[in-house]
């Protein structure tokens, strides 16, 4: 989740760049990949195959609870996933497997967990965990915004966190969660070790160019969409940031102009509105939730033209009904973001000519493509 109070933040215009990968192949890592949120040219996953594009479709599994209230440890419900049908019955249309990133409260609750359940027998989509700190067990933290970020937590308890959240998943579906992604993209300098030893292949908790240092959260304004290496001991793990990208007539610059961009002096003259409302210059992430059609098509042309191989689409299943995210008031919004997801995707698949994957799939294609 984001939070609707800050919607620079959220799922609104988060911060990009063009992406970089005319990285060499790495079977080999480096010392250097042992940096999870500082990632070197060397790292990036060069994708030499001929197929692709790639999309992604990501949905956060998540409780419903008041974005606008401080965080609590009580008083949401678990209720949503009941209208998962809306958006499915899209996802089945045009053969895609969502990874449904699951959290605490939603592995507790039996009604969601027999829902994804059946998707999940059905070989039709796959799960992935999500830490929302503030309800994930065990306690003992103040309930904070700085706290709500589980990279800023005491190494030991984001640890402890993800462990009990890790096996409640195995737990309740049968299967071992390798797929990570940290609540508000709250990754922290020690999450790589947790993500180790919990047996983690993947993590997709890097919102990449988003500045979340306002809120205490991490400032990803250095790292591009292109997926990359990270390691910790024997671990090797594979990053995939939220794709989030610079377009317009200047876009091919905004990563050189992103510095000018984020400035305070030009935060407060709007500079990056001005330039946008010129359109000279945009950035938007891929995600019905506040950002429109045309902008993450705009994006997904523009990050393709400059290389990029895989793209992220990302969205909350709260938002399947009205009223409980910033993003769907009332079924205006809902008929709307149904309606966008239909287009993206069909746009994916025919203009973009690219190709439906989950994020093992993806990994699978990489770890091949790197030993022919
Ligand atoms: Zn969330």
């Amino acid at each position: 989740m984001t939070r609707a109070s800050r919607p620079d933040l959220a799922h609104g215009r988060a911060h990009t760049s063009s992406n970089g990968l005319n990285s060499s192949k790495s079977s080999v890592l480096s010392d250097s990949t042992n940096n999870h949120l500082n990632p070197s040219r060397e790292n990036i996953v060069h994708y030499a195959g001929e197929a692709g594009p790639f999309l992604i479709t990501c949905v956060d599994v998540e409780e419903e609870f008041n974005w606008n209230a401080p965080f609590s440890r009580h008083g949401y419900t678990t209720v949503s996933l009941r209208s998962i049908g809306v958006a499915k019955r899209i996802f089945d249309k045009f053969h895609i497997r969502p990874i449904y990133f699951v959290d605490y409260p939603v592995a507790k609750n039996d009604p969601s967990v027999a829902i994804l359940s059946d998707i999940l027998n059905a070989g039709e989509g796959e799960i992935g965990a999500q830490l929302h700190p503030w309800v994930n067990p065990p306690f003992d933290e103040d309930l904070t915004v700085r706290n709500s970020y589980p990279g800023n937590l005491p190494p030991w308890l984001e640890g402890a966190k993800l462990r009990l959240l890790t096996e409640i998943i195995q737990e309740r579906f049968g299967i071992r969660p390798t797929v990570y992604k940290a609540g508000r993209y709250g990754v922290g300098e020690n999450t790589k070790g947790m993500l180790a030893e919990n047996g983690y292949r993947i993590d997709m908790s890097v919102r990449s160019h988003c500045d979340l240092s306002d809120d205490d959260g991490p400032d990803f304004r250095r790292i591009t969409p292109s997926p990359y290496w990270f390691q910790h001991d024997q671990h090797r793990i594979l990053e995939l940031p939220l794709t989030c990208g610079y377009f317009g007539r200047l876009g091919r610059w905004g990563l050189k102009l992103q510095r000018t961009i984020d400035h305070p002096a030009a935060r407060r003259f709007h500079v990056l509105g001005i330039l946008s409302y010129l359109g000279l210059l945009n950035r938007a992430t891929i995600t019905p939730e506040g950002i429109p059609l045309r902008e993450a098509k705009a994006v997904t042309k523009a990050l393709h033209a400059r290389g990029l191989k895989v793209f992220i689409l990302a969205f909350h299943s709260p938002s399947l009904e009205p009223g409980n995210t910033p993003y769907v008031r009332n079924h205006l919004d809902l008929a709307r973001l149904v309606e966008w997801l239909e287009e993206f995707l069909y746009f994916f698949s025919t203009d973009m000519a690219g190709q439906f994957v989950t994020p093992q799939e993806f990994l699978d294609l990489v770890s091949r493509d790197e030993c022919a």
